[in-house]
């Protein structure tokens, strides 16, 4: 395994754990902007308001930011099987990319080494259980499409960091039952209200078909969110947890 080695840089952007702390989240980012120094100077402006516990720049450089048994502040507003305060129980992670916004393009090979020997050494020292592995677009949708499509979710899958089903579905013509589906998309962990279906649909397909990601519930997506959802079944079975459906969503 590749040594991990990271430069530590103090971002004033952090504050206490509730306590008892607990840590059970994972949430990866990308940091938005055309380069990776202005990225770090704004997560360790005072004035931002923003940080995140690690930055992975495209080179493979790994930064500390904020003590891991520190709150960073990466989530926002967001929501994952109906809880809010993810900044409380979660670790950020802030992956260099300049974005959609700035010239949206792939994660290279070396920041995606880097990524993976990062969350592996996490989710291990941590115990984060894979249904809590999420992109920051999956706990935000109607703000964020972060880390987006071009992030490549299966390569982690496949390092035993969180969860990216093999697609077996393609059933051309199958029905679509509307009310199955979104309740697959709430089981999978996504909080979203009639409003703002159609985001939590464009955030799910970013993350797991992300061929096309328009939000619409078409037949290859709802055979997607039915595989899906059976995938964190059985993961919340491994670690002897309940799905916990988002039914009292924001706004
Ligand atoms: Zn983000």
């Amino acid at each position: 395994m590749i040594q991990l080695q990271v430069i530590d840089r103090f971002s004033p952007n952090q504050g206490a754990r509730p306590e008892p702390a607990r840590i059970d989240m994972l949430v990866l980012h990308y940091t938005g902007m055309t380069a990776a120094a202005a990225a770090l100077e704004r997560l360790c402006d005072l004035d931002a308001r923003v940080s995140a516990h690690y930055v992975v720049e495209e080179n493979g450089v790994i930064w500390r930011l904020v003590p891991e048994n520190r709150r960073a502040f990466h989530a926002g507003i967001s929501c994952w099987e109906g809880e809010r305060d993810l900044n409380a129980v979660s670790l950020g992670i802030e992956i260099v990319n300049p974005g959609h916004e700035w010239g949206y393009r792939a994660y290279p090979e070396v920041q995606m080494a880097s990524v993976e020997v990062l969350c592996t050494d996490l989710i291990s020292r941590h115990a984060i259980p894979a249904h809590r592995v999420v992109g920051h677009s999956d706990i935000a949708p109607e703000r964020k499409a972060d880390p987006g499509e071009l992030f490549d979710w299966q390569r982690l899958a496949r390092a035993g960091i969180g969860i990216w089903p093999p697609v077996n579905s393609s059933e051309p013509g199958r029905e679509i039952d509307r009310t199955q589906s979104l309740g697959d998309l709430a089981t999978i962990g996504y909080c979203a209200t009639e409003q703002s279906v159609s985001s939590a649909l464009i955030a799910f397909q970013r993350r797991f078909r992300p061929s096309r990601c328009d939000g619409r519930l078409d037949a290859g997506t709802a055979a997607r969110l039915s595989e899906v959802r059976a995938a964190f079944d059985r993961a919340r079975r491994a670690y002897k947890v309940r799905a916990r459906p988002c039914r009292s969503p924001a706004k």
